[in-house]
């Protein structure tokens, strides 16, 4: 089944652009996923296609009127509208486990803010859920609604074609992934861990999981205690 991303901004060709490269390319054209962009622009009432003005109440910067924001999102087809994301700084940290749940969603809007961001009563009057790409602010919503996107996408039956598992890879069972080696089998003198070059599963197999925990405890301690 075809998943639908719809994403409101500001500017559209960031998000086209952003996936017209390689697997999530390759995942359009072959139907598994959609991405479309809406300008949120287009939706101005205004001659000078002004979608932003001044906070009430004062204060630095310009804040997205409600009215806009709120006719694109009613310009999406009703087969095409679904959960409707903010992104913001203020939202729940995205993680690979919403990654995971998002993933299995037929539909999905994204609303990018800009500037100072977004008029309140436009958030409350669609029920927008929030995301967050870390604890850090951005320009604008689009660099972390690509982000999220792709983490989505690729999660997506299809897309990385069926040989992919997801299983190994990190956080997906709260450990970060063990080290990978290609050839050649020695660069500048390292070599590939002889075990890797032993073609024994079993040894292999437990390897990896000894190097998943050591890295995690070296990289990531925080993952251990959760
Ligand atoms: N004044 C807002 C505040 O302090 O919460 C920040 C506005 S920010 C400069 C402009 C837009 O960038 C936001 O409306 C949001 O869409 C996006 N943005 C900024 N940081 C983000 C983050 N960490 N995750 C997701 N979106 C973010």
């Amino acid at each position: 089944m075809m998943k639908q991303y719809t994403v409101l901004t500001l500017f559209p060709e960031m998000i086209i652009q952003a996936f017209s490269y390689s697997i999530l390319a390759r995942a359009q054209k072959e139907g598994h996923i959609a991405i479309n962009a809406i300008n949120i622009r287009d939706f101005s009432k205004n001659k000078q296609r002004h979608i932003d003005d001044y906070p009430y109440g004062g204060g630095a910067g310009m804040v997205m009127q409600p009215q806009p924001i709120y006719d694109a999102y009613q310009s999406i087809p009703n087969e095409k509208r679904g959960r409707i994301i903010y992104l913001s700084p203020q939202g729940k940290r995205f993680t690979q486990s919403i990654a995971q749940q998002l993933s299995k969603e037929k539909n999905i809007v994204f609303l990018c803010g800009h500037y100072e961001g977004v008029d309140e009563r436009v958030l409350e009057e669609l029920h927008v859920e929030e995301l967050s790409l870390g604890d850090f602010v951005l320009t604008g919503g689009e660099i972390a609604a690509v982000a999220i996107i792709d983490a989505i996408a690729r999660l997506v039956p299809g897309v990385l074609g069926k040989e992919i598992s997801f299983q190994e890879e990190s956080f997906s069972e709260g450990l970060l992934e063990y080290p990978q080696y290609t050839r050649p089998p020695i660069f500048m003198g390292r070599k590939v861990p002889e075990v890797l070059l032993s073609g024994h599963h079993g040894n292999i197999a437990k390897w990896r999981k000894e190097q998943s925990v050591l890295r995690t405890k070296q990289k990531r301690p925080d993952l251990l205690q959760s």
